[in-house]
């Protein structure tokens, strides 16, 4: 049963942010399962060869499982690779493996190497045409999340709210003018959902606001809060939705992606990005 609004088209995001331990990966796999369990298609790249993508969606991705390194550097197809995670119907995942921290340096030589990601997504959009795509990026600005910025439209950055939260966006955000300029014309800033919201603390009700005046066409209502279910889903092999659904968390995610699903797709001009 659908009960979430389904786009006109794919709807492709890049969960960005070139710090670690934002909550970049959690906000990827528990937006993904909450579209899918509101009955839409989804799937996840996991682009970080930590793996912790396909982990937190209960994906095998031990050395030897072909996924996103295959597809980057041999052309393998999505398709044939993505797995069907057990966190919803719906939900597919193209798991990474530690095989793809040799990527980045592997690809250098390669031709076309900033967008064989967004070839082979042209290639998957042949077979199936999901409503969304996460693409999980691992911390830093090189090949890997270039490739996924040449290969989505809409970003979302998770904002942590901490001291120094807007510094680093700065610099990505003059990375995302880079490739928008020159091999992006689509990209956009999308959405900025701030999380592991702390309310007893004065500093994070500061930054949230700071965040909200900076970006106040982006940021998401839905706040996450910072909370241990959470953070103990992925042990599990599950995310937070499945876990513990009742939890403050997981209304938190599902209330952040009803928001995504119901703002769809923001008109060109209207653009601010
Ligand atoms: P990133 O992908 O940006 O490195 P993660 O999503 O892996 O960040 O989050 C970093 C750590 O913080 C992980 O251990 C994760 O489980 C934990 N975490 C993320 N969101 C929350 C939250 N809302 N409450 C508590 N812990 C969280
Ligand atoms: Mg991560």
């Amino acid at each position: 049963e659908t009960t979430l609004p389904r786009p006109a088209q794919t709807r492709t995001f890049v969960i960005a942010n070139q710090k670690g331990g934002v909550g970049k990966t959690t906000t990827a796999v528990n937006i993904a399962t909450a579209l899918a369990l509101g009955g839409l298609e989804v799937l996840v790249v996991d682009l970080d060869p930590q793996g912790n993508a396909s982990t937190a969606l209960g994906i095998d991705h031990h050395e030897g499982i072909q996924g996103t390194y295959e597809v980057l550097t041999a052309g393998a197809s999505i398709a044939e690779l993505a797995q069907a995670s057990p966190e919803a119907e719906g939900l597919w995942v193209l798991p990474a493996t530690i095989d793809l921290a040799g990527a980045e340096i592997g690809l250098v030589s390669t031709p076309a190497r900033e967008s064989r990601l967004l070839h082979a997504l042209r290639d998957y959009f042949l077979v199936r045409k999901p409503d969304y795509i996460f693409i999980d990026c691992p911390p830093s600005l090189g090949l890997l999340t270039l490739n996924a910025l040449v290969a989505a439209s809409e970003i979302l950055i998770p904002i942590q709210c901490e001291y120094y939260a807007l510094e680093g966006v700065t610099q990505l955000l003059r990375t995302i003018n880079l490739v928008k300029g020159s091999m992006n014309d689509q990209l956009y800033l999308s959405t900025v959902l701030l999380t592991m919201f702390d309310g007893r603390t004065r500093l994070a009700t500061q930054v949230s606001a700071e965040v909200r005046k900076h970006f106040a066409e982006q940021t998401l209502e839905a706040v996450i809060p910072r909370s241990v279910r959470v953070s103990e889903a992925p042990s599990y092999g599950q995310t937070v939705l499945t876990y513990h659904p009742a939890s403050a968390g997981a209304q938190a995610y599902f209330h952040a992606a009803t928001e995504i699903a119901n703002r769809g797709v923001v008109a060109g001009e209207e653009r601010s990005a």
